[in-house]
């Protein structure tokens, strides 16, 4: 993991309100976007969202972004891509039992929520499973055309 994405990571608060920012502002832009055409903007935004979201959180661009939910820590970062954690395997210095030499994310996750005002109690939400067939597209189109939040079938929100 990078030492900037480490610096900014270990700052929720800042990130929470940048997110919030950036939320704000492609909601904003939608109408723009839409007449640009999701498809195209979708190929546009992949390479600017991938750069910066991979530099401050290692992001894997899974195309359904939750980092607001769960303390501003990438799930995906997770050795078992968990949507929902900790798993039952937290070790008793609180790191990983897949990679021991690692610190749980869930840790993290929850540590650093808990620092965060305007989405901390996000943490407590269930997410449903991830949609690997959303891998690669930009988060922010899918969140504006609403595929972020589809789920499989018998699931419910
Ligand atoms: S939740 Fe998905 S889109 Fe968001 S940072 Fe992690 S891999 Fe990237």
């Amino acid at each position: 993991m990078g030492t900037i994405g480490q610096y900014l990571r270990n700052r929720p608060r800042l990130l929470e309100r940048l997110y919030s920012i950036s939320h704000r502002g492609i909601l904003r832009l939608s109408p723009l976007i839409e007449k640009i055409g999701f498809e195209r903007a979708d190929r546009w935004l992949q390479f600017p969202e991938e750069l910066t979201k991979r530099l401050m959180f290692d992001c894997t661009m899974c195309g359904q972004c939750i980092l607001h939910s769960t303390g501003m820590t990438c799930p995906m970062t997770c050795p078992k891509n968990l949507r929902n954690g900790p798993c039952g395997g937290v070790r008793e210095d609180g790191n990983c039992e897949v990679k021991p030499e690692m610190r749980c994310i869930w840790v993290e996750a929850f540590e650093r929520s808990q620092r965060m005002t305007l989405y901390r109690q996000e943490m407590m939400d269930i997410q449903p499973p991830v949609n690997r067939q959303l891998e690669g597209d930009s988060a922010w189109i899918n969140m504006l055309t609403g595929a972020d939040q589809r789920v499989s079938d018998g699931w419910d929100r």
